[in-house]
């Protein structure tokens, strides 16, 4: 099995539309949304929720008034201001860190797990898919983006899928980290300005710390043709192919207002057209990737 993950060095780049055209073009994809922290991918792609599992990863302080004594020692002891005067615990500002637990000489505070999100598995026209929503306020969304891959690997065998594309989170935090370890290969999504080259550096340092396999596309290129040539060569002294331009068009804007693949929203525009020949490169560059 192939895992694909679409990647940017920052947001805005129009990662998640390319994802979701070559969704649309892949044949028979399981999909996957990694971007957690902003999933956008089921405003194209329309998923079926089939099953809902809940996220618990955090905890949260819970005190017992009737053990409490007063004593304002999880007041001093807790750094995140999560513990008022009158010894309520904001549940939005605790961290679970049980410093307050273990600091209580009255074992008034208990630990309760708390929901931080929920993890979906569905069906779409393109194939199945897993994402996930991650509640305002809630961290964790490595391991979310962990617990989404495993179910998409899970979704793909059960379903007989041999490519799974991975809509990964932009950047290179943790999250990104969880989407990229382990996949088959990587597709960074760039756009020619000096802040986006920049990221895409570091995209391409995490790349090759993990010894992964990367491909490049520039989105927008005619925004600053100049700078497009800047990141084709770039690419070419390190080695890392590059797999297609594509030009700035409103219609992709109008393809996400009308909540449709570009690919299927517009097949004959020259947006589609490039898709489609990017697609091809990008599938014979994944099978080169594996022969290497
Ligand atoms: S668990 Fe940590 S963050 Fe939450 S109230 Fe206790 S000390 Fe504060
Ligand atoms: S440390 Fe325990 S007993 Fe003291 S104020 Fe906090 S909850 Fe109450």
């Amino acid at each position: 099995m192939k895992e694909l993950v679409i990647v940017s060095g920052k947001g805005g780049t129009g990662k998640t539309t390319i994802t979701a055209a070559l969704a649309a073009l892949a044949p028979n994809p399981l999909i996957a949304d990694c971007d957690v922290d902003a999933p956008n991918l089921h405003l194209l792609l329309g998923p079926e929720i089939q099953s809902t599992e809940e996220f618990i990863e955090a905890k949260v302080a819970v005190i017992n008034p009737e053990l409490c004594t007063g004593c304002g020692a999880c007041e001093v002891a807790c750094k995140f201001d999560a513990i008022s005067p009158s010894f309520q615990v904001d549940p939005i500002m605790c961290e679970g860190c049980g410093v307050c637990f273990i600091s209580c000489p009255a074992d008034a505070i208990e630990m309760h797990e708390r929901l931080s999100g929920y993890i979906y598995a569905s069906e779409t026209n393109y194939g199945p898919m897993a994402h996930a929503l991650l509640l305002a306020g809630e961290s964790n969304s490595g391991k979310l983006v962990t617990r989404v891959r495993e179910l998409a690997s899970n979704l793909a065998k059960k379903h007989g899928r041999k490519l799974i594309l991975i809509d990964g989170p932009p950047g290179i935090a943790c999250a990104a980290i969880s989407a990229i370890t382990g996949a088959s290969a990587g597709l960074v999504v760039t756009e020619p300005t000096v802040p986006a080259i920049h990221d895409l550096q570091r995209v391409l340092e995490l790349f090759q710390h993990f010894n992964m396999p990367v491909m490049v596309l520039t989105n927008k290129a005619d925004l600053n043709i100049q700078k497009a040539q800047e990141i084709e060569e770039y690419c070419h002294q390190k080695g890392i192919p590059v797999v297609g331009e594509l030009n700035y068009d409103p219609i992709m804007y109008k393809a996400v207002v009308a909540g449709r693949p570009i690919v299927e929203y517009a097949p004959s525009n020259m947006l589609s057209k490039g898709l489609k020949a990017i697609w091809k490169k990008v599938e014979q560059q994944l099978d080169a990737f594996q022969e290497a």
